[in-house]
């Protein structure tokens, strides 16, 4: 496996992980050391569900200028079917096709570029399924 791929899936791995907590039982992300509910240090790392449904969504005109390239956009609140919340960019839709409880998949996409070092930001957004 040549290494573009191997941090490509890497990344893409780390990015979806959140934490189960075996005090409390509470699931969240992001991925921590502690539990956010309990503080607890008896955690595991947990790979998030894939997909879930839109809980509610805005379309966002003005953001940082790394991701202006993509606005105007929409953002959502997501439930994942483990239900963790979890916010992105819901793309691949026009905000009119959306409704709350629209099922989106996760996918990895290009999040930010900074124009003058052409550091690329990587992430999560939801494509309705
Ligand atoms: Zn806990």
């Amino acid at each position: 496996m040549e290494p573009p791929k191997i941090w490509r899936e890497r990344r893409e791995k780390y990015l979806a992980l959140g934490i189960l907590c075996h005090e409390c039982k509470k699931k969240s992300f992001p991925i921590t050391q502690y539990c956010p509910y309990c503080s607890s240090e008896n955690i595991v790392e947990l790979k998030l569900a894939q997909t879930g449904k839109i809980l509610h969504f805005t379309r966002v005109s003005q953001t940082a200028e790394e991701m202006m390239f993509y606005a105007p956009y929409i953002i959502g609140l997501v439930e994942l079917d483990d239900g963790i919340k979890v916010t992105g960019q819901i793309t691949d839709n026009k905000l009119e096709k959306l409704s709350e409880g629209t099922k989106v998949r996760m996918v990895f996409r290009v999040l930010s570029k900074n124009g003058e070092e052409g550091l690329i930001g990587y992430g999560f957004k939801f494509v309705p399924i």
